[in-house]
């Protein structure tokens, strides 16, 4: 029977490395080790991916990290043709920083963008270049517009923190989640709310993924296309770089 995995970067969204102990090692090549950095694929969020260093200095190369048979178990996974750890061996387990990062400034793009455009979420995938959020919403906007909100956001330089509630704190507050669409993570106990702004001014929803600390680390956004998905479905597509990129 696996054993929960310390998610150590619910705690610190910025540690890219750590030293951990094989716990298992499935017949499909999947490592469980008892403490992580890596983040696994949830919320729209891709796993992080990028290797193990075994004690001998070689690599083990992953690909994205996954949950296990519970959420609590994180899955490390290594590419084709890797060999695999021992059970019980130490290893140190390196996230590729580059792209995590990337996907932190888009993870918390898209929390912007729910902040510019306060509509139901009914989908959103963050991407290393491109991540698309859906809202339910019949009104036309204009992209410009809404980069140009976006851009206000970041420039303002407002703080990002998570706080811890529990459930039956969320439950007994339900006013205190902004965003109503959004299914809080609840069933852990406690749930993490990602806050935007001095005392959560600008935003607070429950969010299991990772963040960077200040808007203005999101850097130059855009919002590249608005399409039409269905009557009273729109789909927003946020991109890196400057509008003018586009043309
Ligand atoms: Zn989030």
């Amino acid at each position: 029977m696996s054993l929960p995995t310390t998610a150590l970067f619910r705690d610190d969204f910025y540690l890219s490395t750590n030293e951990a102990v094989v716990t298992a090692v499935h017949e499909d090549g999947g490592i469980e080790l008892d403490q992580t950095c890596f983040y696994a694929t949830s919320g729209g969020q891709p796993g992080d991916t990028g290797f193990l260093e075994r004690a001998d200095g070689s690599r083990i190369a992953l690909g994205p990290a996954v949950t296990g048979a519970t959420k609590e178990i994180i899955i490390h996974r290594p590419l084709e043709g890797e060999v695999s750890p021992i059970v019980g061996e130490t290893v140190v387990a390196h996230i590729d920083w580059a792209r995590r990062y990337r996907l932190m400034r888009m993870h918390t793009a898209c929390h912007l963008l729910s902040v510019v455009c306060p509509y139901p979420i009914t989908g959103a995938a963050v991407g290393e270049e491109d991540s698309r959020v859906d809202f339910d919403m019949t009104e036309t906007i204009d992209k410009d517009e809404v980069t140009a909100k976006l851009m206000k956001l970041v420039e303002e330089n407002h703080p990002i923190f998570v706080q811890w509630i529990t459930d039956a704190e969320l439950a007994a507050n339900p006013g205190i989640v902004k965003s109503k669409n959004v299914r809080p993570p609840m069933g852990l106990g406690r749930v993490s709310l990602v806050c935007i702004g001095e005392n959560s001014a600008v935003d607070s929803q429950p969010c299991g993924g990772t963040h960077v600390s200040e808007t203005q680390e999101v850097g130059a956004i855009h919002i590249a296309k608005i399409e039409k998905k269905g009557k009273e479905n729109r789909r927003f597509r946020i991109r890196f770089g400057m509008p003018a990129s586009e043309a």
